[in-house]
């Protein structure tokens, strides 16, 4: 999971949605009412269409899932589910891609909060997750940094096999990609860092850059010291950072 960054909606768009939120507002089983309308078939043209292009505009690599980066986000999630909060279902902040799996088998209506009521669940789009969370990237596995990176693991299933084994092949192909570079001329350079931008896992790559400049890299990166060198250059780190 990494930051990713929430443009405004446009003033067409906005004033779609504000109507069909006063709507659900205005029924008496607001929950069944939000659902009725999110499926009918004018809002799915006029309202989901637009925002889905947003979302995929917003997402990591080629539309990939904003929860787990690995399949194509095909869904809009509600990250405060419209079951607990109807109100929000046609909030754009409330509004990120995940892929049907995360969205629809892990996720589903769970909304973790703590004793105070904050929620539990990290929000890509307001805040960065590597604050909450710790990714090595030699074993593909996230670590909790916080209560609220322990319940995103568990709600949205962060550790699952598919996705260890999937980020520890990223972590290859991120240190090929690194070799080629350091080898290669402008164009090997070029197909380096799209390649490395192209594939899933974003997450991956952006932990290493992290590392890189956190204390102990040294010991992290024990066994790929020229990796090290090369994510600590400022040329190839904002290449793969923009
Ligand atoms: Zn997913």
């Amino acid at each position: 999971m990494i930051r990713v960054h929430r443009p405004a909606l446009s003033a067409g768009l906005r004033a779609r949605l504000a109507p069909l939120t006063d709507d659900i507002d205005a029924s008496r089983e607001p929950v069944k009412h939000s659902r009725a309308l999110w499926k009918r078939a004018a809002v799915r043209r006029t309202v989901h269409a637009p925002l889905r292009a947003l979302l995929e505009g917003m997402a990591p690599g080629y539309q990939r899932c904003m929860y787990c980066g690995d399949s194509q986000g095909t869904d809009i999630d509600h990250w405060e589910p419209l079951s607990l909060n109807p109100l929000r279902t046609f909030d754009w902040l409330n509004h990120l891609l995940a892929c049907s799996l995360c969205n629809s088998n892990l996720k589903r209506d769970r909304f973790p909060r703590a004793d105070d009521g904050t929620p539990l669940l990290v929000d890509p789009s307001v805040e960065d997750p590597f604050d909450h969370l710790l990714l090595t990237p030699t074993l593909g596995v996230y670590r909790p940094l916080t209560a609220k990176g322990e319940a995103t693991i568990e709600v949205c299933g962060l550790n699952r096999p598919i996705l260890t084994a999937g980020r520890q092949q990223a972590r290859r192909v991120v240190l090929l990609c690194l070799d080629l570079w350091a080898r290669g001329g402008p164009e090997e350079r070029r197909t380096a860092v799209l390649t490395v931008r192209g594939q899933p896992f974003a997450d991956v790559c952006q932990a290493m850059l992290r590392l890189a400049r956190a204390p102990g890299a040294d010991r992290v990166f024990a066994d790929s010291p020229d990796a090290l060198d090369l994510l600590r250059d400022e040329g190839l780190r904002s290449a793969l950072l923009a």
